[in-house]
């Protein structure tokens, strides 16, 4: 409605007017003519010896003025003439902002809750990134766009290491919080075009277009991880928290976005395998190895039903100060008919995830058992896994084997581990508390690579700790690394607990251990595991030399 030579921008004015189409010149100079002016248009900017009264918008913003030119001779005519300008303009203003103030609130209400619903349909309103929905979209048109492009899309599946451990053990605000400082870190490590989304849980998903090489992958990838670098400050305490990603990479055109998904996946997968916090690249291996992980579960299962080719060794631990054997750890062998020696990290994975792990768990605590009954061993330890401990009998499980193998509780050590404690429940908490007053030792595991927060030393009160052996390797190589040892076992003294340093392989290692005063003593350089014959004739010749 308003002419170009007004110097209003005309986007603005549009808006504002466009729609209602009331104040529009031909009104304008009806109210003119009546008022006896001439040339009343809207203006913007102020000319001076313009005539004119302010245009405000529905916030009392001025958005424009109406202007007249006042003639000369007709100036006292128009004076007199003032109130009924005034007055009509008034009213016109009156109806017009009140219109256009109705037409905006309902108007902006209407596309408020249209784009709340549209980005709530989009979006994952915990840490406001893409939701599944739109991720997919997203991988749609970058696969598409690609194909034209002729650079790669990078699909990440990303997920928080123990992220079910921070949730236990600080509660679900705490893994809120850190979702949403998660989705706030990554996405500052991304480019306009990548689009980051939350699927579920810690779940998240990138997709990357315009991905030049494999290094160029590589580079986000690194940053990704990077971002987790600085520790999380969660209801107050500082947590640190790593990722694992699995990363698929493919020209558009080529894969369908759920087969990127899946590669994604189980490359993560992989990643979560080989280590966490990490990343790594699919590649076709990979889906074989899933397979085979498949096909190993059942010969395990076969394995375990027949009794054939599963066997403990057992490796001497030894005492720091004088020297004599006080127990030694089992440590469960699979000889496979035709793979040879599985390696046990690789096929106690697998009982874990499948649940074999509470038949093969059992089976080892009860060889275990009857061969230390049958030996002159102070003592045995057996490694028991975090699985094992959702089954709310297995205290009793235990206290049963102890029984039926005549074996005295303070003969049998149980080590766990930090996902033990990280369970947090009050079942887990109970069956420690059976087992420690049976008079069963529980011994921390793998010292130093979890959480290790010392108030769960306190709350479940452990009989000893145990150092492990990434601690013990660096002991010469690396002074940080070495005061950490030494703080472990003052540590340790202080909650009079015992403390064994596993994987001694040097004596450079074993002095330093003694030397800071460490109970006993583990390793290759001590003794390697060796089977139960072999270490019963180790202990009689022992005994025949005394
Ligand atoms: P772990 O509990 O930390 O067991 C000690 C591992 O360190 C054993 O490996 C042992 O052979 C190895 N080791 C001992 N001394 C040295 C040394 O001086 N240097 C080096 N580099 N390594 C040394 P292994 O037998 O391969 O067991 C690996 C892991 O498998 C164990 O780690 C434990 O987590 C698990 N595992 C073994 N047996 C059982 C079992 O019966 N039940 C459960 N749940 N886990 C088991
Ligand atoms: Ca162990
Ligand atoms: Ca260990």
């Amino acid at each position: 409605g308003l002419g170009p030579d007004n110097g209003a921008p005309r986007r603005e004015f549009d808006v504002l007017i466009g729609p209602l189409q009331i104040l529009n010149q031909a009104v304008l100079d009806q109210v003119a003519l009546r008022a006896g002016v001439d040339d009343l248009h809207l203006v913007q900017r102020l000319k001076e010896a313009v005539a004119r009264l302010p245009v405000y918008d529905h916030r009392s913003r001025v958005v424009g003025w109406l202007g007249w030119q006042p003639s000369r001779p007709a100036f006292t005519q128009v004076m007199q003439s003032a109130p009924a300008i005034a007055l009509g303009l008034a009213m016109c203003l009156i109806g017009f902002t009140a219109l256009l103030t109705w037409l905006m609130r309902s108007n902006s209400a209407l596309a408020v809750s249209r784009s709340t619903s549209e980005f709530l349909a989009m979006h994952d309103p915990l840490t406001g990134l893409a939701n599944r929905v739109m991720f997919e979209k997203k991988l749609k048109a970058a696969l598409a766009l690609e194909y034209v492009a002729k650079t790669k899309v990078a699909v990440v599946s990303l997920d928080l290491d123990r992220f079910k451990e921070v949730n236990d053990t600080l509660g679900h605000g705490a893994g809120d919080q850190l979702m949403q400082e998660v989705a706030r870190r990554l996405s500052l490590t991304l480019p306009e075009e990548a689009t980051l989304a939350r699927l579920g849980g810690d779940e998240f998903a990138l997709v990357h277009p315009g991905i030049v090489s494999e290094g160029h992958a590589d580079w986000i990838c690194d940053s990704l991880i990077n971002a987790f670098e600085t520790p999380f400050v969660l209801s107050g305490l500082e947590v640190e928290v790593t990722a694992s990603l699995g990363v698929a990479l493919e020209e558009g055109g080529k894969l369908d976005a759920s087969e990127m998904m899946r590669r994604a996946d189980l490359a993560l997968y992989s990643a979560k395998l080989s280590g966490r916090n990490r990343f790594e690249f699919y590649d076709p291996g990979m889906d074989r190895s899933r397979k085979d992980r498949r096909l190993l579960q059942a010969e395990l299962r076969d394995a375990l039903c027949r009794r054939e080719g599963l066997f403990l060794m057992y490796q001497p631990i030894y005492d720091a100060q004088g020297g004599g054997m006080v127990g030694a750890e089992a440590l469960v062998r699979w000889e496979h008919p035709s793979k040879g020696r599985v390696p046990p990290d690789l096929f106690i994975g697998v009982a874990e995830e499948s649940g074999l792990i509470h038949q093969l768990g059992l089976w080892v605590l009860e060889e275990a058992c009857r061969y230390a009954a049958r030996v002159e061993l102070p003592w045995i330890a057996v490694n028991v896994s975090p699985v094992q401990f959702r089954d709310p009998a297995l205290a009793n499980k235990i206290l049963d084997l102890l029984g039926r193998y005549q074996l005295s509780a303070s003969r049998l050590q149980l080590e766990i581990t930090e996902g033990v404690l990280l369970q947090n429940s009050t079942s887990v908490q109970a069956a420690l508390q059976k087992l420690r007053s049976a008079g069963v030792c529980i011994v921390l595991d793998d010292f130093g690579t979890g959480y290790s927060s010392i108030s769960y030393l306190r709350t479940y009160s452990i009989d000893k700790l145990k150092i492990d052996r990434s601690f013990v390797g660096m002991i010469g190589k690396d002074a940080a690394i070495e005061s950490i040892v030494r703080a472990m076992i003052e540590m340790s003294r202080s909650l009079h607990m015992e403390v064994t340093a596993e994987g001694v392989e040097e004596d450079q290692q074993r002095d330093a251990l003694v030397q800071l005063g460490c109970d006993h003593l583990q390793g290759f350089l001590l003794s390697r595991p060796m089977n139960g014959p072999r270490l019963a004739q180790a202990l009689s010749d022992v005994r025949s030399a005394a």
